[in-house]
C-alpha cells in the first residue's frame, strides 16, 4: 500500500523529531547503493535529517566501481573486427583511459546496448562468425541472470558468446571500508537487492566483528527513513547489530535458486574496484568448466594501457571518505554532459545525484 504525500510527509516527521532526540554526537551513515542514494536524493531525506547526521555514499554503484582497466579492456575488444560488444547502456559514456564505448560506436564499433544478458544470445546465433562479448558489469542482483545466460549459452551449443566479468560482490567492499584507517563510518543503510540474492548471513561481520551497525533496507523514503532511524536508535542504545528493515523482500537465507545458479557458474575471484585496488574474493570469475565463456581466455589482449581521469576523486567518494562537491572538477569541468569520472555517469553515480538535485542539503 502507498501512503498519500501528507501522510508520508506526517510519517516523515514523527521519524526525523525522533532521530534528533535521539542523537548526541555527530554520526555519518553510508548508504552503499547506488539506488539507495538516488531515491535520499529525490525524496530530499538529507533535508529532513539534522545536521548531526550526515549521509555519505558508498561503493555500491556497478558502473562507478569499475575501474579503467575493464574499460579500456571492452574498448579494445570493441576495436576489433570479428567482434560485437553487448552490454547496458550506461557503460557506453564512461570515460575509459583515452575513449568511451560511445565514441567507438560513433566510429563504427558494432556495440549493443541490451536490458538483459540474454539479449545477447540471439545476437550470438545471428552472427555466428563473429564472438559476442556481453560486459557483465554488476553485483549480487545481476549476476545470477548474467549466470543463467552462460547455462543457456551452453545449452544451446553458443560458443561465440563470451562474458568479460566484472562482477562484484559488495561485503568485501565494506570490509574493507571498516578495516581502512582513514574510514570512519558509524552505520551502514545496506542493499535491499542484493541482500535478497545473498541473504543475511554475509553482513553479520559488520556488526558482529566491528560492532558497527547495519540495516537491509528498502527503497521507498519511509523505508530508508525507517533504516536510519533503527541506526540512530541502536547508536543511542551502544548497540551494534543486523537489522532487516526490507522483510517484505528479503528472507534471511535470500534467494537459495538464484545462488545455486551462480554458484554452478561462477566462484569468488579477486577483484578491482575503482578507489580500493584489489579485494581478494570480491569479484566472481567463471568456474574452470564455463572458462571457455570468458572473453580474457578465449581473446587475450596484450597491452591495454590504462590510467585513471586526472584529479577525478571518484575513489574516494565511493569510500564515503568525501562528498562529491569537494571535488574540484564537480560541476565545472565535470558534469553529466562531459564527465571526467565514472561517478559522474552513471545515474546511480554520486556524483551525477549530487549534480542533479542540488549538492547535498
Ligand atoms: Fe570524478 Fe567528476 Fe566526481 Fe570529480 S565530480 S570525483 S571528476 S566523477
Amino acid at each position: 500500500m502507498r501512503l498519500t504525500a501528507e501522510e508520508t510527509a506526517r510519517a516523515a516527521a514523527f521519524f526525523t523529531e525522533g532521530i534528533a532526540r535521539r542523537v548526541s554526537r555527530p554520526v555519518r551513515l553510508m548508504e552503499v547503493c547506488g539506488t539507495h542514494t538516488v531515491a535520499i536524493f529525490r525524496s530530499g531525506i538529507r533535508q529532513l535529517l539534522p545536521a548531526s547526521v550526515e549521509l555519505v555514499s558508498g561503493p555500491g554503484c556497478p558502473v562507478c566501481v569499475t575501474p579503467n582497466e575493464y574499460l579500456d579492456t571492452a574498448i579494445a575488444y570493441s576495436r576489433r573486427p570479428d567482434t560485437i560488444i553487448t552490454t547496458f547502456g550506461d557503460m557506453l559514456k564512461v570515460p575509459g583511459s583515452d575513449s568511451t564505448l560511445m565514441a567507438e560506436k560513433a566510429r563504427g564499433a558494432d556495440i549493443r546496448i541490451v536490458y538483459s544478458p540474454l539479449e545477447s544470445l540471439p545476437v550470438a546465433r545471428d552472427n555466428p562468425g563473429k564472438k559476442v562479448i556481453f560486459l557483465a558489469v554488476g553485483f549480487e542482483t545481476t549476476a545470477p541472470t548474467a549466470a543463467a545466460t552462460v547455462l543457456q549459452a551452453e545449452q544451446q551449443g553458443l560458443d561465440n558468446f563470451l562474458v568479460l566479468s566484472a562482477h562484484k560482490l559488495v561485503p568485501p567492499a565494506l570490509q574493507t571500508i571498516l578495516s581502512a584507517p582513514d574510514g570512519k563510518v558509524d552505520g551502514f543503510l545496506l542493499p535491499g537487492h542484493a541482500a535478497a540474492i545473498s541473504g543475511l548471513e554475509p553482513y553479520r561481520f559488520v556488526a558482529e566483528t566491528y560492532q558497527v551497525p547495519a540495516v537491509v533496507t528498502g527503497f521507498e523514503a519511509l523505508d530508508i527513513l525507517q533504516a536510519i532511524y533503527i541506526l540512530i536508535e541502536q547508536l543511542a542504545g551502544g548497540k551494534a547489530e543486523l537489522a532487516n528493515q526490507y522483510r517484505r523482500v528479503v528472507k534471511p537465507e535470500g534467494n537459495p535458486s538464484a545462488r545455486k545458479i551462480l554458484e554452478q557458474v561462477y566462484q569468488p575471484a579477486a577483484a578491482n574496484w575503482r578507489g580500493f585496488g584489489g579485494i581478494d574474493g570480491s569479484g566472481l570469475a567463471l568456474r574452470p568448466e564455463y572458462r571457455h565463456f570468458d572473453a580474457q581466455t578465449r581473446l587475450p589482449l596484450d597491452n591495454v594501457v590504462t590510467r585513471e581521469p586526472a584529479g577525478c576523486r571518484c575513489g574516494e567518494v565511493l569510500r564515503g571518505l568525501i562528498v562529491p562537491d569537494a571535488c574540484p572538477h564537480f560541476g565545472r569541468s565535470c558534469t553529466p554532459e562531459q564527465p571526467v569520472g565514472a561517478c559522474m555517469v552513471s545515474v546511480e553515480g554520486a556524483c551525477a545525484a549530487w549534480y542533479k538535485y542540488g549538492q547535498g542539503r
